[in-house]
């Protein structure tokens, strides 16, 4: 049998079959859960009554806009539908945002994720775990970034940051799959240089950036709920819990059966 995987999962749930559905539900629910227990955690803890509502949101037009992706850029795509819904004001201001630029200009480019990481709301073994790192050299980097905002007068209101990176207009952007590529060392020396070169110097890359490593983990820690797990999110949702034989199948199935005891 051909294994299932994302790519068949979004085909399905665009043309509403309840098997894209059940793979939905059962594979990316926990998924959602753990975004939600980082970014919005009051919401987390009315998890098992309002995961219904949350996970219909993802509806078949969604999954018709995603179109043929891997589950990683899958992922990218979920998290930011989420984050949207979570997040729908525009809190960017650009005078908070140059001063944080400006104060932050001379990191490099790792750097700049470690502190990135610290705006999306991640503490530092969570942030040296997705960096490769070790948490001393997060801590360094963060003592570094706090003396030159503090010198540049720079703050750090999460929100604004991340509103107002999400305004940057692209300018010879990086893709995400640069970026998936990089993490999987399947990068050439000379395009890793290009990569760099440009994302040291441009925010919405290093915000793409963090966003590869934050949801390359997310894939790598999953763990799909159990089938006793799902039940009750599938019956919530009025998804059949197995896929119903056609007649023809089960016609096909009995006469292999008395053939075979023939
Ligand atoms: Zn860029």
């Amino acid at each position: 049998m051909p294994l299932y995987t994302c790519y068949d999962m979004i085909r399905d749930c665009a043309a509403n079959r309840p098997e894209g559905w059940r793979f939905f539900v059962t594979e990316y629910a926990p998924i959602l859960r753990t975004l939600l227990e980082h970014y919005r955690p009051e919401a987390a803890a009315e998890w098992p009554a309002k995961a219904p509502e949350m996970l219909r949101r993802f509806d078949a037009a969604f999954f018709a806009a995603c179109g043929p992706r891997s589950e990683r850029d899958f992922l990218l795509s979920l998290r930011q539908q989420l984050l949207a819904w979570l997040e729908p004001h525009d809190a960017s201001d650009p005078r908070v945002w140059d001063a944080f630029s400006h104060a932050l200009a001379p990191l490099t480019l790792t750097e700049k994720q470690v502190v990135w990481f610290e705006v999306m709301g991640y503490g530092k073994d969570d942030s040296a775990a997705m960096m490769r790192m070790h948490p001393d050299g997060v801590e360094r980097i963060r003592r570094k970034a706090a003396e030159a905002l503090a010198q540049h007068g720079g703050v750090v209101d999460r929100d604004c940051l991340r509103s107002s990176v999400a305004a940057l207009p692209a300018d010879g952007c990086c893709e995400a799959k640069d970026f998936f590529d990089w993490l999987d060392g399947r990068i050439t020396w000379y395009r890793r240089d290009d990569l760099e070169r440009h994302a040291t110097h441009c925010w919405r890359c290093v915000d793409l950036f963090c966003r590869v490593r934050e949801v390359s983990r997310l894939a790598q820690r999953r763990k799909p709920l159990s089938a006793g797990e799902a039940r009750p999110l599938l019956a919530a949702l009025g998804i059949p819990e197995s896929a119903p034989r056609s007649w023809s199948d089960r016609l096909r199935f009995w006469r292999r059966l008395t053939r075979t005891g023939a």
